[in-house]
Order: C-alpha cells, then sequence, then structure tokens
C-alpha cells in the first residue's frame, strides 16, 4: 500500500506542473491509487464526474507518467471510491470551494519521446554558450563527434544552470547525427525505482539486459543515488559494461562526486576516471545572449534598457531568469503594453523570496518557532489543534509563496498525501477571509522569511 501511495505522489509530482493550480485541485483532489493488478493502475476519483474527467482529460498525461516511474505499468482505469476504502484519512477541514476551469493540461510532457525520454525543445539551438558553460559544451561536441572520447562525461554545477538541457541536447544531437544510435535518457531516481521494482518483482535480467541495450546512456541528478549503495552496485556494474562494449556514459550531478555523500568509492573511481566539467553561473553577457535567445520567438521584443536592467537584476539561474521574463511577458501581454523598468524593478523584487531559497526546513523552524511548538511534531501524525493549524500554514506557505508542488509539500512534511495539502491551503485562504488575527500572523510569519 505504502508503495502505491508513494507512486501516486511521485507521478503527481509529475503531472502537476503542467496544469493549472486550479485544474490540479479540482481534479486530483482525493484521488489515489486503489489497487494495481496485473499491470493496470486503478485510480480512485472521489465522484463519477471527477472519474469521467479524469478518464477523458488527463489519461494520457496520467498514463505516461506513472509509466515513467514503473515499466510495468499497462494502463490506467478509473473508478469511483468505493465507501471506506480509503486507507489513510484526510485532516479535512469543511467545505471546500470548487474551482472549474477549462484549462486543459498543455505541456512539455506530450513531447518528450516515449522510446527515450529525450525532450526535442532541449537542443543545441536553443543552449546560449558562454564563458561560465564553455568546457561542459566543449566535452559534449567531443562525445557527440566521437562517442566514448570522454568516458563517462560527468557533468555538474547548480540547479538550473543547464544542466538537463545539455545532456539532453547531447542525446538529440547523436539522435539527429546517426540513427541507428541507441540513446537512452533517465533520471537517477527513475533508475532506482526502475532497480527496485525489479528487484521485487523478480526480474533483475530484465532490468540490466534493458540498461545493457543503449549505445548512449544518459543519467540525470546522480547526486539522488547518495546512500542508495544496492543501486549504486548495479550502476558501477553498468557503467563496466558500458566501457568495455564502447558505450558512452553521461552524467549530471548539481555536485562534485566527492561531495556527494555515501558514495561508494568504487563508483567514486569511475566517476574520476572520465571526464569531469562543471556550468557555473552565467555573467551578464551571458545573461543578455540568454535572455535575448528566449525571447526571439516569443513576439516579444523589450528594450535594450529593459534586457540590460533584468540582466543586471537577475544574477542567479538561468530557470530564474526565465522564470522572470516569463512574468514579464504575462504581465505586459495582461496590461497590453511594455513594462517600465519601474514595474519590472517592483515584480523583481516580488519574486525575490522564491530567489532567496527558503528551504521548506526553514519554513517549518520559523513556524513553529512563531507559535512556540517543537518543529519536530508538524511531521508527526498528530491532529492536535495547536499542530494542525501552523501545520496547515506551512503547506499554505510552501504552495503560495514558494511555489512548491502539493505532492512535494506532502512529501515534505512527513509523507502527507496531495489531498491532505490541497485541504490545508484551502483552509487557510478560507481563513483568512474571516480572520483578522490569523492575517496578522500571517504578516508576521512572512517578514521573518
Ligand atoms: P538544471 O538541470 O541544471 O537544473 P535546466 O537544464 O533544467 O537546469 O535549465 C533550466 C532552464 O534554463 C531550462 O528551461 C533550460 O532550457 C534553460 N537553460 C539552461 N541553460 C541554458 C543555456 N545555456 N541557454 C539557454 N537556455 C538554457
Ligand atoms: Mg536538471
Amino acid at each position: 500500500m505504502a508503495d502505491l501511495k508513494q507512486l501516486w505522489e511521485s507521478s503527481l509530482v509529475e503531472i502537476e506542473p503542467g496544469i493549472s493550480k486550479a485544474n490540479f485541485a479540482t481534479w486530483f483532489k482525493n484521488t489515489y491509487i486503489l489497487k494495481e493488478e496485473s499491470g493496470v493502475v486503478y485510480v480512485s476519483a472521489p465522484s463519477s464526474f471527477v472519474k469521467e474527467w479524469l478518464a477523458n482529460k488527463y489519461h494520457k498525461v496520467i498514463l505516461r507518467s506513472l509509466r515513467s516511474l514503473s515499466e510495468n505499468i499497462r494502463n490506467v482505469e478509473y473508478v469511483v471510491a468505493p465507501k471506506g476504502g480509503r486507507k489513510e484519512p484526510v485532516e479535512d477541514f469543511g467545505e471546500n470551494k470548487k474551482v472549474f476551469s477549462n484549462e486543459l493540461p498543455l505541456r512539455d510532457l506530450y513531447n518528450i519521446n516515449k522510446e527515450d525520454n529525450l525532450n526535442p525543445k532541449y537542443s543545441f539551438e536553443s543552449f546560449v554558450v558562454g564563458p561560465f558553460n564553455e568546457t561542459s559544451y566543449a566535452a559534449a561536441q567531443a562525445i557527440i563527434k566521437e562517442l566514448g572520447a570522454y568516458n563517462p562525461l560527468f557533468i555538474y554545477g547548480g540547479t538550473g544552470l543547464g544542466k538537463t538541457h545539455l545532456i539532453q541536447a547531447i542525446g538529440n544531437e547523436i539522435k539527429k547525427t546517426d540513427f541507428a544510435k541507441k540513446v537512452y535518457y533517465v533520471t537517477s531516481e527513475k533508475f532506482l525505482l526502475d532497480f527496485i521494482n525489479s528487484v521485487q518483482a523478480n526480474k533483475i535480467s530484465l532490468f540490466k539486459e534493458k540498461y545493457r541495450k543503449f549505445d548512449v546512456l544518459i543519467m540525470d541528478d546522480v547526486q539522488y543515488l547518495a546512500g542508495k549503495s544496492g543501486t549504486q552496485d548495479e550502476l558501477h556494474h553498468l557503467i563496466n559494461t558500458a566501457l568495455e562494449g564502447n558505450k558512452q556514459i553521461i552524467f549530471s550531478s548539481d555536485k562534485h562526486y566527492n561531495y556527494i555523500p555515501e558514495l561508494e568509492d568504487r563508483l567514486r573511481s569511475r566517476f574520476g576516471a572520465g571526464m569531469m566539467v562543471d556550468i557555473g553561473e552565467p555573467d551578464f553577457e551571458s545573461r543578455i545572449a540568454i535572455l535575448r535567445s528566449k525571447v526571439r520567438n516569443r513576439n516579444f521584443s523589450p528594450s535594450d534598457e529593459v534586457l540590460n536592467f533584468i540582466a543586471k537584476s537577475v544574477t542567479g539561474s538561468i530557470r530564474e531568469l526565465e522564470g522572470i521574463l516569463n512574468s514579464i511577458v504575462h504581465q505586459s501581454q495582461l496590461k497590453n503594453k511594455e513594462l517600465s523598468v519601474a514595474e519590472i524593478s517592483t515584480l523583481i523584487k516580488n519574486n525575490e523570496k522564491v530567489k532567496k531559497a527558503v528551504t521548506a526546513e526553514d519554513v517549518i523552524k520559523i513556524v513553529s518557532s512563531f507559535y512556540n511548538i517543537d518543529k519536530e511534531v508538524i511531521c508527526e501524525k498528530t491532529r492536535k489543534k495547536e499542530v494542525v493549524k501552523p501545520r496547515q500554514l506551512i503547506m499554505y506557505l510552501l504552495r503560495e509563496d514558494f511555489s512548491v508542488s502539493y505532492p512535494s509539500i506532502g512529501q515534505k512534511l512527513g509523507g502527507r498525501d496531495h489531498t491532505t495539502v490541497i485541504h490545508s491551503c484551502e483552509k487557510v485562504k478560507n481563513d483568512l477571509k474571516k480572520d483578522s488575527v490569523l492575517v496578522q500572523e500571517l504578516e508576521q510569519i512572512r517578514a521573518m522569511l
């Protein structure tokens, strides 16, 4: 049961970013996986209306995300929740307003090639090269020219700096140059899950076979294998066979392998035997170049003054730069005019909180100390009023101010499910309309974040 719950929450982590907030809350609240039988996953919906809607509008995206997590899944069926069928009672908080909208999930998810998990949007045409990433770029080109030139290639750097883009672009480019080459992209989390599933299903030889048949294996975010010694062992064998067979392996990681904790020495030495390159933060000129490339296809032509201002103010990751640019494009479409530098400056300031990279830990710490309770109890299963309220506020803040997805908030707060989180956020939203003390408390808490 715990596995099915985990499977559903992980799949929702993938689904949520592609759907509007209102749609996600409306259609995925109170859903869960009832059971899995011979490759068919039964998703339970709270009403027949929601069931129909999921089946008609979201089937493709649900199936795809479940499949990407577990190979064994062949299909998804939708059922109306059986009475008393829910294993974990939801912390429910009264009436919730339903929000309907006609938006449909549009998303990259549809574009990802099922065979190799490559997304064509990550190409070299859209990849800006500057001093901050040129060594990684050069190593990538060397590999494309001659597979195995550096093996394994290990690319590391902070989040949002272009690791996924670069390694996916390598895969896309190799595919383009040589159609016969079998390329496969996988995140280390998916690899881990695949491995665990195959061990449980006694299908480890199938697993080995699958991962050994690729000419180019690209593994993203390998740092998540920290502490997973079984999977690390398997990866170590896989690298050995790949090197013998002259197959290319590419890794990305958010840090140098020396700083990945609980990594087996032999894996470390395998990484070390290949080529290690990093991606840093883009310099000012590169930021300008990135902004220019991002606005090119968007029917949006900000003045040089505006571009300079953004490039000067937003110095973090490229993802951040894109985020700000998106907000600016949206706002100026909404207002039907180009935003002034002053307006953009406000917009950037409002985004600052997200930029500060406050962690969930920080929010938990600050809120629990504000209410004078132990921060450990927040994640526990208790429903005591003095714990429930701060817990709900934490969820609300993570969602509203830091745009953390519902399922990940649940995971961060002691493995609660997404529905509980949606309920909590809605509860707080409603309470804020009538409870002026709560409004003040929230203001004070926000000031501390
Ligand atoms: P990471 O995997 O390092 O966290 P991503 O590859 O997901 O980062 O990049 C974050 C965003 O920034 C993506 O939308 C990506 O397309 C964009 N991006 C990253 N690097 C570049 C670059 N050099 N040129 C253009 N866009 C980039
Ligand atoms: Mg990435």
